[in-house]
């Protein structure tokens, strides 16, 4: 599996999740971190703890919501917390065809983007979607990617 870029996802995704990999998106505590003055550090999405990369893709409130919903859908008791590296190699150890792991890539990958995305139109005050409708956002992106980049899906439900 590249574990570095992953053709069946847009570019500008991929170019996410590089940056994600290397903790260089501009949370608040990255900004502030790097002697950018803000007038919050709090997380945008819950407005309770600081807003760090763990905390906004893991532990935030929208985000645990979300890892709860995607290993139900799953089916599998999938570690969230994890850094990048290490959830690619769970991901290898387990017995899967290629085409499903990909598929798990795609999703996990669209569940962080949406994160992303949704905590993006909350800071320039241009909603991105409704909440409660990430999830399908994030089903409906992940089907989309795969089907239309990867090819990889003759059955979605198998
Ligand atoms: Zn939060």
């Amino acid at each position: 599996m590249d574990t570095i870029w992953f053709k069946f996802l847009p570019r500008k995704v991929n170019v996410f999740l590089w940056r994600f990999r290397l903790d260089a998106l501009p949370t608040r505590w990255n900004l502030s971190a790097r002697g950018i003055e803000l007038p919050t550090v709090v997380c945008p999405v819950c407005n309770n703890g600081v807003e760090s990369k763990d905390h906004l893709f893991f532990t935030c409130e929208v985000a645990s919501d979300l890892w709860r919903k995607v290993r139900l859908w799953l089916d599998c008791d999938m570690h969230t917390f994890l850094p990048w590296d290490s959830f690619i190699s769970w991901l290898e150890g387990i017995s899967l065809p290629t085409s499903s792991k990909n598929q798990v890539v795609a999703i996990i990958v669209t569940l962080l983007w949406a994160i992303w995305r949704y905590r993006n139109g909350l800071v320039f005050n241009n909603v991105f979607c409704n909440l409660s409708s990430l999830f399908d956002i994030i089903r409906l992106l992940s089907f989309r990617w795969i089907k239309n980049r990867g090819h990889l899906v003759s059955n979605w439900n198998s």
